[in-house]
């Protein structure tokens, strides 16, 4: 299948394609297509966003079958989910991940109940069929200063307890096998089977 990858962000697009492999034939991200498409992330829940994503960069983009959108975020369980959906953007509108760190631990600062999950959906619209959005999620806890220099996002704050370590501190090819995107993307190669088989 003809794939594009509806991201800007070039960590994630680095994530999906390392974790996808070889399973669509053509995998190019939006910049690599040329299509410069800012679409609006007013949706209520993280597959309401992914599937906007999708089906309107797969509107914009002619030459694709099919456009691959994942919409993520840290849910932190003191704080009520937050930031959850509005993790880019959550200390500005700039999707600045140090002023957006800073902010949680702000927000934080003495918590003892530190426990939360990085959520992914991800989103698959398709020419002629319908969209498909599956969740993954990776269970944490936040830490109380950064650690570790890798990764992007909340990485450093994310504490994996069966790594030990924080997400920023993993090889990205351990990261890729236990995180929210990789449970999200097996289970929507999981979904492509069943239907394949139907
Ligand atoms: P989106 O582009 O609206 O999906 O925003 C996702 C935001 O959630 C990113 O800017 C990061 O702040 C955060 N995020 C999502 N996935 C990850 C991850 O794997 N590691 C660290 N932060 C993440």
């Amino acid at each position: 299948m003809n794939l594009i990858i509806a991201t800007n962000n070039k960590n994630k697009a680095q994530e999906i394609r390392m974790i996808l492999g070889g399973y669509f034939l053509v995998a190019k991200t939006i910049d690599e297509a040329g299509i410069a498409l800012e679409v609006v992330e007013d949706g209520v829940s993280f597959c309401e966003n992914a599937i906007k994503k999708a089906e309107e960069i797969l509107a914009a983009a002619e030459d694709f079958e099919a456009a691959l959108a994942d919409d993520s975020g840290l849910a932190v369980d003191a704080l009520g989910g937050a930031p959850g959906i509005y993790s880019a953007r959550y200390a500005n509108s700039g999707h600045d991940d140090s002023a957006n760190n800073e902010k949680l631990l702000r927000e934080m600062a003495g918590v003892s109940n530190r426990t939360c999950r990085f959520v992914c959906a991800v989103a698959l619209a398709r020419r002629g069929k319908p969209t498909l959005c599956v969740e993954g999620a990776c269970e944490g806890v936040l830490l109380a200063e950064p650690a570790g220099e890798g990764g992007f996002g909340y990485d450093p704050l994310f504490y994996y307890k069966p790594a030990k370590c924080s997400f920023a501190q993993m090889a990205k090819e351990q990261k890729n096998k236990i995180s929210h995107r990789r449970a999200a993307l097996e289970l929507l190669k999981d979904r492509l089977a069943l239907e394949e088989q139907e």
